[in-house]
């Protein structure tokens, strides 16, 4: 029943088309995160699940049932924003207690439920402390309570920890996926921020301008990104992709980079859709997979980042700039020449006029 099918969902203001025929299904207790920069259609569908938005065409379906004309109060879904929404003349516990209370649920349930999601998001010490007192953080824990509360089937969220500060943002990362895996509830899940998506969610929906660009586990849009937004959008840094064209060598198809060389042999299972393409192409690779060898790419080094014991290395410019991520200090500095090899199974190739993953089975 909590599934839900966006089926050839659009979404128009006027003549602006804020969602492109998006087609997504998402399982019964599956934590489904929409990632995407700003603007590019995230909240715009989460509204139109809530029953906030009406659909321009397409369909949203909750299990079976359509959801055309069902307001948002007889929906069954909970809803948390970015800005938290709670009552500040109330205490914590008359907050969570509030939605139960209204569904006319009986004191010894109200206390067995305002305990437990009291516990669970570490608000027991503060059940008796006044709304306004509290902290931005906290307010938005009570907020995430006061909805989590109700157990509704679907369970819907909205840039949730935008507003709350880094730390506690890492420890409320940890809570909401324990939340759910308690509830087994229906997860969406709206946010630009990849950690939050590749961290909690079963699967990503990646969207860019109102389209829908890949949907998979994180590591599968991580590995296998299929175009060059997701490529460049997940991975922090995103993936380098140099621009080439494949060309025969004796050693196997290759792709050659211009100034940069010619890289290693393709993988086999890439050769047939890279060979197949017409004109040029994009080799790609993760920068965390990068390896210092003795054979590979030459690259200035252009600037040398450490972050803690991590450091990242920028190679070259332009169009030819390449980022390698080490563990550890690998004693470069600005000028020297690189030489970087990234694993023949790491290697991703794209066609660059479509921006399509090139790969087998197309
Ligand atoms: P953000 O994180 O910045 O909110 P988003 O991915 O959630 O980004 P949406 O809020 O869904 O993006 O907006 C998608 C596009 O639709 C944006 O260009 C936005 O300006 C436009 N848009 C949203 N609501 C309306 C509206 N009521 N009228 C006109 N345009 C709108």
């Amino acid at each position: 029943m909590s599934a839900i099918h966006l089926k050839n969902l659009v979404k128009k203001f006027g003549d602006f088309t804020a969602l492109k025929t998006m087609d997504l299904e998402i399982a019964d207790g599956e934590f489904m995160a929409l990632l995407g920069p700003s603007g590019c259609g995230k909240s715009t569908t989460m509204n139109m699940i809530a029953g906030m938005e009406e659909p321009t065409g397409g369909k949203i379906l909750f299990g079976e049932r359509d959801m055309a004309g069902v307001p948002m109060g007889r929906r069954g879904v909970g809803f948390v924003f970015q800005n938290y929404a709670i009552f500040t003349h109330m205490t914590v516990r008359q907050n969570l207690a509030y939605g139960p209370r209204m569904r006319g649920a009986g004191k010894a349930e109200i206390d067995r439920r305002v305990g437990a999601i009291a516990k669970m998001l570490q608000l027991s010490p503060l059940l008796d402390r006044k709304a306004d007192r509290l902290s931005v953080n906290i307010l938005q824990r009570v907020a995430i309570g006061r909805s989590a509360i109700m157990e509704r089937a679907i369970f819907l969220l909205d840039e949730p920890l935008s507003n709350v500060d880094a730390a506690f943002r890492a420890v409320m990362r940890t809570e909401l996926k324990q939340l759910q895996r308690q509830f087994k509830q229906t997860m969406v899940y709206v946010t630009h921020d990849q950690l939050e998506a590749m961290t909690m969610a079963d699967r990503i929906a990646v969207m860019d301008h109102g389209v829908l660009q890949q949907v998979g586990t994180p590591l599968e849009v991580y590995n296998n990104p299929a175009n060059v937004f997701v490529a460049r959008f997940i991975g922090a840094p995103g993936m380098n992709l140099l621009k080439g064209r494949p060309a025969e060598s004796d050693r196997g198809l290759v792709i050659d980079l211009g100034p940069l060389g010619v890289t290693p042999p393709l993988p086999e299972q890439l050769v047939p859709a890279v060979r197949a393409a017409r004109g040029e192409v994009l080799y790609g690779f993760r920068p965390e997979q990068v390896t210092l060898a003795a054979r590979g790419l030459s690259i200035l080094v252009s600037f040398v980042e450490r972050i803690g014991a991590r450091t990242i290395v920028h190679l070259g410019e332009g169009e030819s700039a390449v980022k390698a991520v080490f563990e550890n200090d690998v004693g470069l500095s600005i000028g020297e020449t690189a030489i970087v090899a990234p694993p023949a199974s790491s290697v991703r190739v794209f066609d660059a006029a479509s921006g399509l993953a090139l790969r087998a089975g197309g």
